[in-house]
This record gives structure tokens, C-alpha cells and sequence, in this order.
């Protein structure tokens, strides 16, 4: 399918109005799709997957800012860490160190993004409140030894249901613990602790009213999967 241009520039403008970055989801999609979109002047997408990740890296221009959101092994960062922009779905501590001693390799700092479990759902990762608190605290994990990752800000899913009160709820409690972490800002957050991406196709204009600044939209933009 074709992508809407007419629709692109509308949401890009939208989005552009309240400083929300717009992460264009293409898992799934095919290389021509994604570059019609980057002909429109999309520079960030995001991608679920490392093999597919890594093979439109390949295939795409090189400026493209890749945002990695799925859930990602420890024994997979290699594959993306020479080019990967923002890892989205960091979830467990052992994640980061691991991203962390990638990006010593390369001699680069990796941006990351800490994943909150906000939906009462199981099956999505991430980390809860107490759990944050955990690491932020901890003896055994200094934040600011680890030099070569910087936590840009925290990233969830709402819960898919029709209830968007229940939505909205959820995006308030990311929103709150954005705000009690960034007051504490460790060495490790670097400059910036300002990332809080929420919202997807169906919920980013609740989210956005939330507080969200990075909507990660998919379906929207490159029709249904
Ligand atoms: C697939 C995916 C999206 C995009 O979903 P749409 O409903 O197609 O907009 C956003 N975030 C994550 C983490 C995803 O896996």
C-alpha cells in the first residue's frame, strides 16, 4: 500500500506544533515504503526486530535514525549497536550493562530509553515502579559507571483495549514517574532525561495530551500489518 502522503504531512505538522517527535514504526514493511516516507522527510523509524532491523539498516540511507522498540535479547545488542539512535525497550538492568559494554566496544555512548510496565497485561516487559526505584538506588549497579549508555527518559504500552480512560490512567502513571525520576537525575542521565515516548496509532493524541513527547505511530502511516 502506498503511504498517505497527504495524511504524513498533516500528523508531521500536528506533531511538529507540540514538539512531539514522530518515530514511524515500518515493522513489517517493505524498503520502498519506508523510503517513500523518508523522501517526505522522515528521519526516524522504528523497528520491532534485530534481523530486520539490520537488514533495512543495509538497505536504507545511512542517515536514517533507527529507534529499536521491541524487546531485545542481551545476546542481540551487537547486531545493533554500531548504528542503532535510541534503544526504546530497555527492561531489565542486566539489558543495560549489556548495551553498556557494546557501546565501550565501539567507543560510543548508547541512547536508551527505560521501559515502564504500565498495562496490566503480562505479556508486556518492563520495568514497575519499585523495580525503577531498584535501580536507581542500587549498591550493586552504579548508573554512573556505566559510561557508555545515557538513559534519555522512559518509554511504555497502554494497555490495548477499548477503554480509554483505563489508557489515559496509564499513560498519567508513566507521566508521574517520568517526572519523579527526572527530578532526581543521576550522573548517568547525562544532559538529557527528557524522552517520554507513549502513544501509538490508536491512543497518541491521548498520550500526547498526557505529556507524551516521542509517539511511536505505525499503522497510521503504512496501513494496517
Ligand atoms: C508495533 C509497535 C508500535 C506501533 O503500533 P501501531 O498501532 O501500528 O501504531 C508502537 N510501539 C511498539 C512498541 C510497537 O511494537
Amino acid at each position: 500500500m502506498p503511504v498517505d502522503s497527504e495524511f504524513y504531512k498533516n500528523i508531521k505538522e500536528e506533531l511538529h506544533n507540540r514538539n512531539v517527535t514522530l518515530v514511524a514504526v515500518s515493522k513489517t514493511k517493505p524498503i520502498e515504503e519506508i523510503l517513500e516516507l523518508y523522501n517526505l522527510g522522515q528521519t526516524d523509524f522504528g523497528e520491532s526486530y534485530v534481523q530486520e532491523l539490520c537488514d533495512k539498516h543495509e538497505h536504507l540511507p545511512h542517515d536514517i535514525q533507527w529507534h529499536f522498540i521491541g524487546h531485545l535479547q542481551s545476546n542481540k545488542v551487537k547486531y545493533i549497536a554500531p548504528f542503532v539512535s535510541l534503544i526504546q525497550g530497555v527492561d531489565t538492568k542486566k539489558l543495560l550493562e549489556e548495551i553498556n559494554k557494546q557501546g565501550e566496544k565501539l567507543n560510543k555512548v548508547i541512547d536508551c530509553l527505560l521501559q515502564v510496565h504500565i498495562s496490566d497485561e503480562e505479556t508486556k516487559f518492563g520495568f514497575d515502579e519499585r523495580e525503577l526505584e531498584e535501580l536507581f538506588n542500587s549498591n550493586s549497579l552504579n548508573l554512573s559507571d556505566l559510561n557508555n549508555v545515557r538513559i534519555c527518559g522512559l518509554m511504555g504500552m497502554a494497555s490495548f483495549t477499548n477503554d480509554m480512560n483505563k489508557v489515559r490512567n496509564e499513560f498519567k502513571l508513566l507521566k508521574s514517574l517520568f517526572d519523579k525520576f527526572s527530578i532526581l537525575k543521576p550522573v548517568a542521565f547525562g544532559s538529557k532525561f527528557s524522552m517520554l515516548s507513549m502513544g501509538m496509532s490508536a491512543d497518541y493524541k491521548i498520550a500526547i495530551e498526557e505529556g507524551s513527547n516521542v509517539v511511536r505511530i505505525g499503522s497510521l502511516l503504512f496501513g494496517s500489518r
